[in-house]
């Protein structure tokens, strides 16, 4: 079965997608999939290279700053640019380039289970010269700063002078689009370069942000048996010149590896020459079977196989291993929306982690889910001193969209409203622990996060009428805000209320050290944990009785219904044709919420409601959003709609790969990434992780002949095997309780039922 994204096209729009597509990352370090040797004259092009979290810090203008507006904000740098190679064939320096002479072969290889991508081309110059030429380059998983190319050249009729310029550029720009708020308005330039020069061999580009005081260094090296070298230094670039004469197949190398401030300290140019000193007894071919054994093992505990789909299987395993690119692995990273793979959303971090993304970690890499809540852990202070800003006595807030902690959003309706962000996060810690068992996790961290979570709940709702109400407010749906007791969100407090109080017990039955550290910070009082356990039971969940379905808040369900029949197709995604005001008066969805709700908390309603709610959200539901196909994929499963769960999922498999919603040139959608895994884990497998255990009700769609799936559950491996007659489930370690369809058996080893497909 494929493991290999491929294209051969070469039209500029195809172009400018595919440098998102075969972007190449490793959780610290990203670089779009840019051509070495660049594009003729105007063509559009990102070019990218970033490291997660870097970033600078820019002014935020309004036209009225309020009270409590964040002034400034963070944003992902576009750092060095090392990825130049130019070719010159000949005495006359005949300029190697795809857009002129003739393409005799070009196709271009994603290897998702070798971590590399190649470009292999036959090419014949305008005055008749022809090599083949053979691209591959890799951004390493166990090296996190280094980026790789090699470049194989072949002489096919010509032997002569070759001249290669290869380039270290500090003189770079981020992108800007003034006509999209999901791409950065302005701030193009953030970064100087410090210094530019050639140390031991060396080429050294160092850079400073213009206001956080960051600074990123890249140390290049090249490995090349033959020829000259010249090294042209400037203000802000090196370009290195190797000349040689073409007689067989000669082969450079490129290697960068990139330092930064948060990472390496102060001394980041003698850090990146130790680097660079320690791969000298490394070659590419190491360099590859290293990425490699990383895959493979990933690829173990990760897998997703679709027996017959072969587009499908495609799609999950390229969004799988993005995923795996782009979250972060240290206290100062998470998964921005956009991975590494652009500058869409500024390389922020929002709520899609811990709703979106996590759950896979979760369940197939645990010690990265863990790194992930870390991060936000770390952010916690932050959280604490932005909740006394939003006037709250205590409590913390977290940020609807930041890098280091600092809220990012300009706009307040659509992005601090977002309150629920705090009760995502504090849900995504508990599913940690419920998938884990990691009692010390628990203790050290879980607690705290859902106290100060808990506290920001009792701070923004209130008791009327013997309810605890939540005003003002925006839930996932952003094209409805600031409302009074949103679904999701008093569902998701009302969880992380109840949470906070067993965690009291827990602490302080399990782990009176921490709990008296704990509560030396924190001051807990009984009596306020009392009113978290009174403010959960009295949670308003506001119901409809004629529709018997959730409302998705007090007056949602009061206003008109948005006329869809008259809205013409190009006026989709509706937020880049109406006032946000015209959106917010009509009952119309960017994207799932109430439906969401009763996915991540299902016992919440009874199975007619969820029903009743599913039909009546989807009607008025535009998807605009890339966040929400999944979740109506993962509910369709539920109710047993299997033939809709597929057309959603559908919609989210191939999102990026097929470009459907036309913006994946800014960067890949990694939340829908995270949702296509969770459409068939959570969706047709019916996983869910709650403190009763784990259960499944797998199913299969109707075009395929079954799944298989991995997943790592307290320290055992669960493998998941469904065709159209039987579920076989299969452990490695100790026997495990599982709830499956309505039974709960105790699985030794491996267990075949009969499949239910209308349960
Ligand atoms: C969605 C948000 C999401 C953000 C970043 C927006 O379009 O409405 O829910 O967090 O994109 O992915």
């Amino acid at each position: 079965m494929s493991w290999t994204i491929s294209s051969k096209s070469l039209t500029t729009d195809s172009l400018l997608l595919e440098e998102s597509l075969f972007s190449l990352a490793n959780g610290f370090l990203g670089v779009r999939g840019n051509f070495e040797e660049g594009y003729p004259g105007q063509s559009d092009t990102i070019r990218g290279t970033y490291i997660n979290a870097f970033h600078d810090v820019v002014d935020i203008s309004y036209g009225e700053k309020l009270y409590g507006f964040p002034s400034t904000q963070q944003k992902i740098v576009n750092i060095i640019d090392a990825q130049t190679l130019e070719i010159f064939l000949g005495e006359d320096e005949e300029r190697f380039s795809l857009f002129e002479g003739e393409v005799l072969e070009y196709e271009r290889n994603l290897y998702l289970n070798k971590g590399f991508l190649e470009r292999i081309i036959h090419w014949r110059s305008p005055k008749g010269r022809e090599i083949k030429l053979t691209f591959n380059r890799l951004v390493s998983f166990e090296r996190k700063e280094l980026f790789a190319i090699q470049v194989r050249i072949e002489p096919i009729n010509f032997f002569g002078d070759v001249k290669i310029i290869s380039t270290v550029n500090g003189d770079v720009t981020n992108y800007v689009n003034e006509n999209d708020p999901r791409v950065g308005s302005g701030h193009a330039k953030l970064l100087n370069t410090l210094e530019a020069k050639v140390e031991q061999d060396y080429v050294v580009v160092m850079n400073e942000t213009s206001r956080s005081n960051l600074r990123t260094a890249c140390i290049t090296s090249y490995v090349m048996n033959e020829g000259t070298r010249k090294d042209f230094i400037e203000e802000r670039i090196v370009q290195t010149e190797w000349k040689f004469r073409l007689s067989k197949q000669a082969v450079i190398e490129k290697r960068n590896v990139y330092v930064d401030t948060l990472r390496h300290g102060e001394n980041l140019i003698e850090q990146g020459i130790i680097l660079q000193d320690g791969l000298k007894n490394y070659s590419f071919t190491d360099f590859l079977k290293e990425q490699e054994q990383y895959l493979n093992e990933f690829w173990s505990h990760a897998n997703v196989k679709i027996i017959g789909d072969e587009k499908v299987q495609e799609g999950i395993r390229f969004n799988l291993y993005h995923l795996l690119q782009s979250a972060g692995r240290d206290s100062y990273s998470n998964i921005a929306a956009k991975g590494l793979s652009g500058e869409g959303y500024e390389g922020h971090y929002f709520w899609d982690t811990e709703i979106y993304m996590l759950p896979i970690f979760i369940m197939t890499k645990p010690d990265l889910a863990k790194q992930l809540l870390l991060y936000r852990y770390s952010l916690l202070d932050h959280a604490r001193e932005r909740a006394i800003e939003m006037g709250h006595k205590q409590g913390a807030l977290f940020p609807w969209r930041t890098i280091s902690g600092g809220e990012c959003s300009p706009y307040f309706p659509a992005g601090t409203a977002q309150y629920h962000i705090s009760a995502d996060i504090a849900y995504g810690f508990v599913q940690y622990y419920l998938a884990t068992g990691d009692e010390e996790f628990f203790h050290k961290y879980v607690a705290e996060v859902l106290f100060e979570t808990a506290r920001l709940w009792l701070e923004t709702g209130h008791f009327k009428d013997d309810q605890f109400r939540i005003d003002d407010v925006t839930g996932p749906d952003e094209y409805t805000a600031i409302v009074n007791n949103n679904f999701y969100t008093n569902v998701m407090a009302k969880y992380n209320l109840n949470w906070a109080v067993k965690a009291f017990a827990k602490l302080q039955a399990e782990a009176p050290n921490y709990f008296k550290e704990l509560n030396g910070r924190l001051h807990l009082e009984e009596a306020e944990v009392e009113m978290w356990q009174k403010a959960a039971t009295k949670m308003y969940l506001p119901y409809d009785e004629t529709l018997e379905i959730h409302a998705q808040d007090d007056s949602f369900l009061q206003k008109a219904v948005w006329d869809f029949e008259n809205t013409p197709k190009d006026h989709y995604p509706l937020l880049l044709h109406y006032h946000p005001l015209t959106l917010y008066r009509y009952q119309v969805c960017k994207q799932a919420d109430t439906v969401l709700a009763h996915f991540l908390l299902e016992d919440e309603a009874d199975l007619d409601t969820i029903k009743n709610s599913y039909h009546y959200y989807e009607k008025i539901t535009t998807h605009d959003s890339s966040l929400s196909s999944c979740v109506f994929s993962i509910m369709g499963a539920k109710i047993g709609e299997m033939n809709k769960a597929y057309e959603y999922f559908i919609e989210t498999a191939r999102l990026d790969l097929d470009n459907t919603h036309g913006n994946t040139k800014d960067g890949l959608h990694l939340a829908n990434m995270g949702g296509t895994w969770m459409a068939i884990v959570f969706g047709f497998a019916g996983l869910r992780i709650k403190e009763t255990g784990i259960s499944f009700c797998p199913r299969v769609p109707e075009k395929w002949d079954g799944y298989e799936c991995s997943l790592q559950f307290k320290g055992r491996d669960i493998k998941l095997f469904t065709n159209k007659e039987s579920v076989t489930i299969q452990i490695t370690g100790e026997p495990l309780e599982i709830h499956i369809y309505d039974k709960k058996y105790t699985v030794e080893e491996k267990l075949s039922l009969p499949v239910i497909p209308n349960i």
